[in-house]
């Protein structure tokens, strides 16, 4: 077995320290591959070719029709790819192959055909006059860019971020989490075949200290990060010392509210995806369910029996919507969790423990817990497992002050058969996304937080507004065309 050395400016490269990490597949615990981690001296040249080829500028000077057609060619490359891919992302993570073929290989190759459409219809420049002198507003690639990702979106996480960037004229220095470090560098291999100059992106899977030498390098201008609330806030406050950007996609802990009179049977099986994709392990995975108090054994009766009936076992199977957990540490983490709920008096319905006969792996059983009031633990913490919570309510205000109810403001959904009410309620929910009836978000739309899950947003024109700067040029009024 070789091991994966670091992306460097656009080619394969040699680590300068000795750090390597081991990718164990979550699903029978066999080493999948071993990874050079990057040191801060790693991270400090990935920054520095970063740097260099910005103020060199082919990549920034170069017409948006060129950088367009860059990221499109790179898509056709990973879309090549996507069976090898997607049967590498599955064993890194441990999430159903039929999910990694559907939408984590998928949906990157989107965003970069999304982002090549979006700049090369948009007019980076625009005169504004309010009649007696006359500015152009220009919009400008905001520098290098240091792009943090958790392990849960091992190519998607990091795509969201690039392309955008890389549309704008940005550089970019990715650095992925140690778990999944595997099928983030084909979109290093397929930017660099597809003409990328060399310098502008870097890829290097690392630990926290590498990690913290990019978060603090003076040269890195702008910091798009997603993963844990914890880490965003440490990152803003280091961003804070030298006025970097920042955009943060952070944690969530959403609610789904059952309206009264909601179909109960078509609301449950079109919720519990919303919830256990990616084994829970998903920013906006619609974890509280908030249910009229009258309607509590009916649906309490539907989603147990919709749980009972995921499957769970070996990710490559195509029966499987249940796979284990991308590791130890997020298996212990979800277990505490359910011991937590008991130990604070919720009723475990469906699931608690870790089945004995899937053999080695890190396995939880989808999770249903009853009994849960807003103020426990597993309803205010994000437990980022196939775990989801039922909560009673007396009436729609109270329904709307306990989804309102928490620090974060991800996500949500409201069911109920009247779309119009649907969206009376979703407008009262402080959330970026809401879904009415379980409707998917459309594509180009803007995805982010409000509250503690984040600070701008990512996906849609939004997305790329994230890396450019605007400058205002004013001219002698009457010289330049209106
Ligand atoms: P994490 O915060 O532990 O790690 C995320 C990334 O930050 C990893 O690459 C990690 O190595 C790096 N990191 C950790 N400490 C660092 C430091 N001091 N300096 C620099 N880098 C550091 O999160 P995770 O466990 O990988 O991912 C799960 C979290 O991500 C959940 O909270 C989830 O909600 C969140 N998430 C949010 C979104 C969203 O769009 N809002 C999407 C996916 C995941």
């Amino acid at each position: 077995m070789t091991t994966q050395q670091l992306w460097m400016g656009g080619r394969w490269e040699d680590s300068a320290g000795e750090n390597v990490g081991e990718v164990v597949n979550p699903a029978g615990l066999a080493t999948v591959a071993t990874v050079q981690l990057a040191n801060p001296a790693d991270m400090d040249r990935a920054v520095g070719l970063a740097r260099e080829s910005f103020e060199q500028g082919e990549w920034r000077e170069t017409s948006a029709a060129a950088r367009a057609a860059v990221l499109r060619d790179a898509a056709g490359l990973i879309e090549k790819r996507l069976p090898e891919l997607a049967r590498t992302l599955t064993s890194e993570l441990g999430c159903p192959l039929w999910f990694s073929e559907r939408a984590h290989v998928p949906n990157p190759v989107r965003h970069l055909r999304y982002y090549a459409d979006l700049v090369e219809q948009r007019d980076f420049d625009e005169v504004r006059t309010d009649g007696t002198n006359t500015s152009i507003v220009v919009e400008e690639p905001v520098g290098v860019v240091g792009a943090i990702t958790p392990w849960n979106g091992p190519l998607s996480s990091p795509t969201i971020k690039v392309a955008p960037a890389l549309a704008a004229g940005c550089s970019v220095v990715v650095k992925p989490a140690t778990q999944t470090p595997l099928t983030v560098m084909a979109l290093g291999e397929a930017l660099a075949e597809a003409g990328l100059p060399a310098g502008v992106l870097s890829i290097l899977p690392a630990g926290r200290d590498a990690g913290e030498a990019l978060i603090a390098h003076p040269e890195v201008d702008k910091l798009a990060f997603t993963g844990s609330t914890q880490v965003g806030k440490h990152i803003m406050r280091t961003a804070a010392d030298r006025v970097a950007r920042v955009t943060l996609e952070l944690g969530g802990k959403s609610a789904a509210i059952v309206l009264p009179g909601a179909d109960v049977e078509a609301m449950a099986a079109a919720l519990i995806p919303m919830a256990f994709s990616v084994n829970g392990q998903l920013c906006i995975s619609q974890s509280r369910v908030l249910v009229p108090r009258s309607m509590e054994s009916e649906v309490t009766d539907a989603l147990a029996a919709a749980v009972q009936a995921l499957v769970v076992g070996d990710p490559m199977a195509p029966e499987t919507f249940i796979g284990p957990l991308v590791s130890r540490a997020q298996q212990e983490t979800v277990k505490g969790y359910i011991d937590v709920a008991r130990t604070e008096g919720a009723t475990v319905a469906v699931g608690g423990s870790a089945p004995d006969e899937l053999g080695e792996g890190f396995w939880v059983q989808p999770t249903l817990l009853t009994g849960v009031t807003n103020a426990m633990r597993v309803a205010r913490e994000e437990i980022f497992g196939p775990v989801m919570s039922v909560i009673t309510y007396d009436d729609l205000d109270d329904a709307v002050r306990i989804a309102n109810d928490s620090p974060y403001g991800l996500s949500g959904s409201v069911w109920g058969g009247d779309v119009a009410e649907g969206v009376a309620v979703a407008r009262r929910v402080r959330t970026g996304m809401v879904s009415v009836n379980g409707a998917p978000q459309s594509w180009g739309t803007p995805f982010g937080g409000f509250k503690q899950s984040g600070v701008g947003r990512e996906m849609g024109p939004e997305g790329l507004l994230g890396y450019l700067e605007k400058k205002s040029i004013a001219v002698p009024t009457g010289s330049h065309p209106a």
